[in-house]
């Protein structure tokens, strides 16, 4: 019974996704048929819709790509990566973006490896999505600090920015498909970002104080622990630590 149960809780929040996805989806279409609509009947290319008519398709190709991450194949990449590797190329990857902004980065490695079974494309991707909602937290530049450390049988790590925060009643929502407070914003990285965690049996925390920066906490079980195996377990049992 109890393997029902997990099945259909699976199965609803699965369909509850898919009809997200379909609504976010549909939203940008409508807006595209009746511009195109509009040009059938008036015979003009007017540049404003076009230009409009563009970001709607880009919202679209956002929506679906961040989709494509989840549905990566998984279990077959899975290897040892050193998790401070994977940080210095995000680090590289999104610093000219950071720069334009006025933001530095700083980092601050544990000296020894830092090995985690992983799907090295996905947790670049966490990192990625963690980071540049810290990036768009500081319009006005300031710093990001990426942090690992090890913590008994995880290795831990924090990504903090000197951004706005958030304020508590969002705290919450936040992993919630198709929540968001920005214009072009999908509402979709933290979600994924979880989603992905989860996969490597870990867990991701969010800190925040309005006003005063967010921080992002990650922890992914060290190799070569029974633990590891063991999934949900775990990951309950630590989430009560905290
Ligand atoms: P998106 O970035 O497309 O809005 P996310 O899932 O990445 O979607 O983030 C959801 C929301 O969480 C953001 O819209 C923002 O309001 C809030 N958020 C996430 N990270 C931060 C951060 N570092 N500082 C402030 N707000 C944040
Ligand atoms: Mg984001």
């Amino acid at each position: 019974i109890e393997e029902l149960l997990r099945r259909s809780e699976k199965l609803t929040t699965v369909g509850q996704l898919a009809a997200g996805v379909a609504h976010e989806i549909r939203n940008p279409l409508t807006t595209l048929r009746g511009f195109l609509q509009l040009q059938q009947e008036k015979q003009v290319l007017v540049p404003l819709h076009i230009d409009l008519m563009l970001s709607e398709l880009e919202r679209i190709n956002l929506i679906v790509s961040e989709f494509l991450i989840l549905a990566k194949p998984q279990a077959v990449h899975f290897q040892q990566k050193d998790v401070r590797h994977i940080l210095n190329d995000v680090i590289s990857l999104l610093s000219s973006q950071a720069h334009l902004f006025g933001i530095e980065f700083e980092s601050r490695f544990a000296e020894l490896p830092a090995t985690v079974h992983c799907e090295e494309n996905q947790l670049k991707q966490v990192f990625i999505n963690i980071v540049k909602n810290a990036i768009e937290a500081m319009p006005d530049g300031g710093s990001i600090t990426l942090e690992q450390y090890m913590d008994e049988d995880s290795v831990v790590i924090v990504i903090s920015d000197e951004g706005g925060g958030i304020p508590d009643y969002m705290l919450p929502k936040l992993g919630e498909p198709f929540y968001t407070n920005k214009e072009s914003g999908t509402g979709l990285g933290l979600m994924v970002s979880q989603r992905i965690i989860q996969a490597h049996k870990g867990s991701l925390e969010i800190r925040s104080e309005y006003g005063c920066g967010t921080e992002v906490i990650i922890k992914l079980p060290a190799p070569g622990e029974p633990a590891a195996e063991q999934g949900m377990n775990r990951e309950r049992s630590e989430d009560n630590h905290e």
